[in-house]
C-alpha cells in the first residue's frame, strides 16, 4: 500500500497526456510532488462521455484484476464508486464464460471479482478524483509541443494553448521539475529525445492485424443465464473473438475481432451474423434479440508496439514514459490500462521511498523507473504479443520467451480446460496479479505433466 503522503518539497511535477496513464500519474505524485499540472490537449468533457483524444473509449475496456488493484491502490475507494455509479460486478470464474482456443476453461474455487463498466464512465470518474486533488490542476485545450532541458536533465515542457474555438495562444514554457510523458500511441518522445540531443530508441513491433467492431446492446434487467461475462478466443482455423460483459445501465457492451486484415462488420446484420459464426452459438443466442443502443464503431488500432527505452545508454533525469507512450498491447488481451495503473504505482513507490529517505524525491528516480515501466510491459507482452505471434499471418519475430514458453503455454492451455490448480495458475499470470514464474511453480508443472 501506497502512504497517504504529505508535500516533501516545493516541487512541480508536468504530466503530458489527461487519459488513464495520465490521471494515474497525476495522482501518484501529488502525493509527495507540491503541484502537479496535467496537461491535455482536449477538453474534458463534463460527464462520461467519449471524446477525440481517447477513440478507442468507445470499445470494450476490460480491466484485468492486477490493474484493479493497482487503480484502488491510486485511487482509494474507487471501487465502491465504480460499483455506486452502476458498474457490474463479476466473480470470476463462475459468472465468466471463457472459450479458450483449446476448449472451455474448467472451474476452480476462487474469490476472484472483477468490474465491468463502459470506459467513459471509468475516466469520468478518475478525473473527478483527480479534481479532487488540491495540488494538481489541469490544463486542458493545450498541447505538448516538445521537452526543455538538456540531455543530462529535462527541466519543462513548451506548450501552446487553444481557446474554445480552436484559436492558438503563444507558445510557452512550463518549468518543471519532473516530466511524465503520458501521450498515448502517438507520443511524440523519440523526436523529442532527439532535440535534446539523445538517439531515439529502437521500436518491437508485433502485428497481427486484428481489427475490432464494438456494440452496446439493452441486456434484460433480470439475468436470463447463470453466466454474466462470455469471452471467445480465436484459433489460427478460427482467427474470430469476442468478448461480452455487463455494464452500467443494464446494458452488454460486445466486441468482435477479426485478424490477419480483416475487418469486422459495423452494420447491426453483419455483426449479428459475425458473432453466429463464431466458435460457439452462444453470444450470438444472448444478443440476437436485445435492442442495440446507437452506433457500432470499428478500430483497426491494435497492434504491439514497444519503445525500448530502457535499452538507450543514456537518458535524461526527471523524465518517465508511461502507458502507451511506452508500449501498446495488442487490445484484445485487455492490459493496456491495467500496465499503465501498474506502471504509475510503482513511480508513487518510488517518489515515496525517495521522500522517506529524505533525498528530493523528484531526482535521481528516473532511469531505474524507465526499466520498471519495460518489466511491465515484458509481462503483458509475453502474453500479447507471444500469444498474437501463434497466427501465421502476424508481423514479427518471436523473442526468446515466445520461442522457449510457445510449446508449454500450449500444453498449458489444453490442462486449463480440466486443471483447476492450471486453469488459476493461467487466469492470476494473464490478469497480470503475478508474475509469470508461477506458471513453472511444482503444482502447475505436475498439472501439465498429468493433465489432459
Ligand atoms: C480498440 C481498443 C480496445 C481496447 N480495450 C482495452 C481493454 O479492454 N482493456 C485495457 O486495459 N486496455 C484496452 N485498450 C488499451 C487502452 O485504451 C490504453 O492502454 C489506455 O487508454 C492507455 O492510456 P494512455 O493514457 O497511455 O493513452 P491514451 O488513452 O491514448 O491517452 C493519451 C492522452 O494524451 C493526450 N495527448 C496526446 N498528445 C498530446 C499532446 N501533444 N499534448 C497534450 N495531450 C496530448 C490525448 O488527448 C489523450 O488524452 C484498448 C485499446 C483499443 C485501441
Amino acid at each position: 500500500m501506497v502512504g497517504g503522503g504529505s508535500a516533501v518539497n516545493g516541487g512541480h511535477a508536468v504530466v503530458l497526456g489527461g487519459s488513464l496513464a495520465g490521471m494515474c500519474a497525476a495522482a501518484a505524485l501529488a502525493r509527495h510532488v507540491g503541484r502537479v499540472s496535467l496537461v491535455e490537449r482536449d477538453a474534458l468533457p463534463e460527464g462520461p462521455h467519449w471524446r477525440r483524444g481517447v477513440p478507442q473509449s468507445r470499445h470494450t475496456h476490460n480491466i484485468l484484476r492486477g490493474g484493479q488493484n493497482a487503480l484502488e491502490e491510486l485511487f482509494p475507494g474507487l471501487r465502491a464508486r465504480l460499483l455506486d455509479a452502476g458498474m457490474a460486478e463479476v466473480r470470476w470464474p463462475d459468472e465468466v464464460r471463457l472459450l479458450l482456443p483449446t476448449g472451455w476453461l474448467c472451474a476452480y474455487p476462487s474469490d476472484y471479482t472483477i468490474v465491468c463498466g463502459t470506459r467513459p464512465l471509468l475516466d469520468w470518474l478518475l478525473q473527478c478524483r483527480v479534481r479532487e486533488l488540491s495540488r494538481v490542476r489541469v490544463l486542458e485545450r493545450t498541447t505538448v509541443l516538445g521537452l526543455t532541458g538538456d540531455a543530462a536533465a529535462v527541466r519543462g515542457v513548451r506548450a501552446q494553448t487553444r481557446d474554445a474555438s480552436g484559436v492558438a495562444g503563444e507558445p510557452f514554457t512550463l518549468d518543471a521539475d519532473f516530466v511524465v510523458d503520458a501521450t498515448g500511441r502517438t507520443s511524440r518522445t523519440p523526436s523529442w529525445l532527439a532535440g535534446l540531443g539523445l538517439p531515439a530508441p529502437a521500436e518491437t513491433v508485433v502485428n497481427a492485424g486484428t481489427a475490432y467492431a464494438t456494440a452496446l446492446f439493452k441486456r434484460p434487467a433480470e439475468p436470463t443465464a447463470p453466466w454474466k461475462s462470455l469471452i471467445v478466443q480465436a484459433t489460427p482455423q478460427a482467427p474470430h473473438s469476442a468478448i461480452l460483459h455487463p455494464v452500467e445501465d443494464d446494458r452488454w457492451v460486445v466486441s468482435v475481432a477479426a485478424m490477419g486484415g480483416e475487418r469486422p462488420p459495423t452494420d447491426h446484420a453483419g455483426f449479428l451474423e459475425f458473432t453466429r459464426n463464431l466458435r460457439t452459438p452462444l453470444l450470438y443466442e444472448t444478443i440476437r434479440d436485445a435492442p442495440l443502443v446507437g452506433e457500432i464503431h470499428g478500430s483497426g488500432r491494435t497492434e504491439n508496439r514497444r519503445r525500448r527505452y530502457e535499452r538507450l545508454s543514456r537518458w535524461p533525469d526527471r523524465f518517465l514514459v508511461l502507458g502507451d507512450a511506452a508500449g501498446c498491447l495488442n487490445p484484445s488481451y485487455g492490459q493496456g490500462v491495467s500496465v499503465a495503473a501498474l506502471c504509475a504505482l510503482d513511480l508513487a513507490r518510488a517518489v515515496e521511498a525517495a521522500a522517506r529517505g529524505g533525498a528530493d524525491p523528484l531526482t535521481g528516480i528516473a532511469s531505474g523507473l524507465r526499466r520498471r515501466v519495460a518489466r511491465r510491459i515484458d509481462a503483458a507482452w509475453t502474453v500479447s504479443a507471444n500469444t498474437d505471434l501463434v497466427y501465421p499471418w502476424t508481423e514479427g519475430e518471436p523473442d526468446l520467451a515466445a520461442r522457449l514458453g510457445g510449446a508449454y503455454v500450449n500444453r498449458l492451455l489444453r490442462t486449463a480446460t480440466t486443471s483447476p490448480a492450471v486453469a488459476q495458475a493461467m487466469t492470476r499470470v494473464s490478469q497480470l496479479d503475478t508474475p509469470a514464474g508461477v506458471l513453472f511453480s511444482p503444482r502447475v508443472l505436475l498439472g501439465a505433466l498429468t493433465g489432459r
